[in-house]
């Protein structure tokens, strides 16, 4: 292995390289450049001018006590300027296959242009599949043929950036093959999966820079009626926000339920999950999940089964879940009366609103004459304040006098 040299005595000498398996310095440019055919290396023809000097190609300079001296004498040689000479042609001129073959570097700029093409193209995929997500749309559309009106979010966006003005793109959908439009569903779900992983990955990157976590985990039923397990994540956020460090609560993954949702197969999802993502066991210091005996159970619940592999993992009862649970039996209880009767009279006058057209029309209109008359008293107070604090500012001299405060106008 050749390094740069760096002693100052040297530095002049830019083509100067040292190698620490051998402890000795070399010529970059005669090492790789030097001409070393018979022909020219020959003592016979042209006296060996060419012959480049052992001591900096392949045996090593080691002397010295008369580098300097050496290394001037090495550079004025003809074999080194040669050898330098041919290292910037190396630099500076095309490759020799483009020298002799301009058809061939035509094809090869023609396949630059191609790649390039392509990742512009993939960018703006790319682009378009973030929006979509943050924006919590859906992708595809019920029909997606060409004949179809609607083909579905994400081919839709692509198809109207192309017709206002985005070249790319247009080309694209112009010129691309077929089976590489990259439109397809296959393609719409590899590229929101792509972007999870990359998502999910800066978030385990968080997760391990932050040291320890809390895990988070419930299960409920999709609309599909399949048992559905979210994993979250709550950890300390090393990027802090002004000097304050910030709480983050993650979402890291989603499992189907296939099986039962014992405690047992709970823990061993759970377990499966972090090995899967690369966190350690040992760095959880808190569990939270709701209230079910499979979960929160003293003996064979998820938290117990937890705790018994890691000690410092507490298990604390989510306090959204326990709220919930509160607000709901202190209005179903049968003792707090004003609860009860508030919550009813809400619940009639929804019903009875919402089960007539006029009925909700006449509402909407109430409602918004209400909010209109509150937002003109607020912008009457405004105006108020701004003139009163004019007129502070224009007459300092007169700050001891009693301010006259002008009530808000009524209607
Ligand atoms: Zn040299």
């Amino acid at each position: 292995m050749c390094v740069v040299f760096f002693d100052y005595r040297y530095g002049s000498f830019d083509w100067l390289e040292y190698s620490l398996k051998t402890s000795a310095a070399y010529c970059m440019a005669c090492r790789i450049f030097a001409v070393t055919t018979s022909y020219l290396t020959r003592p016979s023809s042209r006296g060996g001018h060419f012959a480049p000097d052992p001591a900096f190609t392949t045996r090593g300079f080691k002397t010295w006590n008369r580098a300097l001296e050496t290394f001037k004498k090495h550079e004025e040689s003809v074999a080194h300027r040669h050898a330098v000479h041919d290292f910037q042609q190396f630099l500076t001129k095309k490759p020799v296959l483009h020298q002799v073959n301009e058809l061939a570097a035509q094809q090869e700029k023609a396949h630059a242009s191609q790649v390039e093409q392509n990742r512009n193209v993939m960018r703006r995929l790319f682009s378009i599949t973030r929006l979509l997500g943050r924006l919590c749309l859906p992708f595809r559309g019920h029909v997606e043929q060409d004949s179809s009106g609607n083909k579905g979010t994400f081919v839709e966006f692509v198809i109207f950036l192309a017709n206002h003005g985005d070249s790319v793109l247009k080309h694209h959908l112009e010129f691309a093959p077929k089976n590489a439009h990259y439109l397809s569903p296959a393609t719409q779900n590899e590229l929101i999966s792509l972007l999870g992983d990359a998502v999910q990955t800066e978030i385990i990157r968080e997760v391990k820079e932050a040291g320890f976590f809390t895990i988070l985990m419930d299960e409920t039923l999709d609309f599909a009626g399949v048992d559905q397990v979210i994993f979250l994540i709550r950890y300390i956020s090393p990027n802090s926000h002004e000097g304050q460090a910030t709480i983050q609560e993650r979402v890291v993954a989603l499992a189907t339920l296939i099986e039962g949702k014992t405690g047992e197969e709970l823990e061993e999802l759970l377990l499966n999950t972090l090995e899967n993502l690369g966190l350690d066991l040992y760095c959880v210091v808190g569990q939270c999940y709701d209230g079910g005996g499979n979960l929160a159970g003293c003996y064979k619940g998820v938290q117990a089964r937890i705790l018994a592999r890691n000690a410092l993992a507490l298990y604390t009862h989510c306090y959204a879940h326990s709220l919930n649970r509160v607000l709901v039996n202190s209005v179903n209880h049968q003792q707090i009366v004003e609860a009860r009767n508030f919550f009813s009279a809400f619940e009639h006058m929804i019903v009875f609103i919402g089960r007539s057209g006029p009925r909700q029309a006449y509402f909407l209109k109430v409602q918004d004459e209400a909010t209109t008359e509150v937002q003109v008293q607020d912008q009457e107070v405004d105006e108020i304040r701004v003139e009163e604090e004019e007129d502070v500012q224009n007459q300092p001299s007169t700050s001891t006098q009693t301010k006259k405060k002008r009530a808000p106008k009524t209607q």
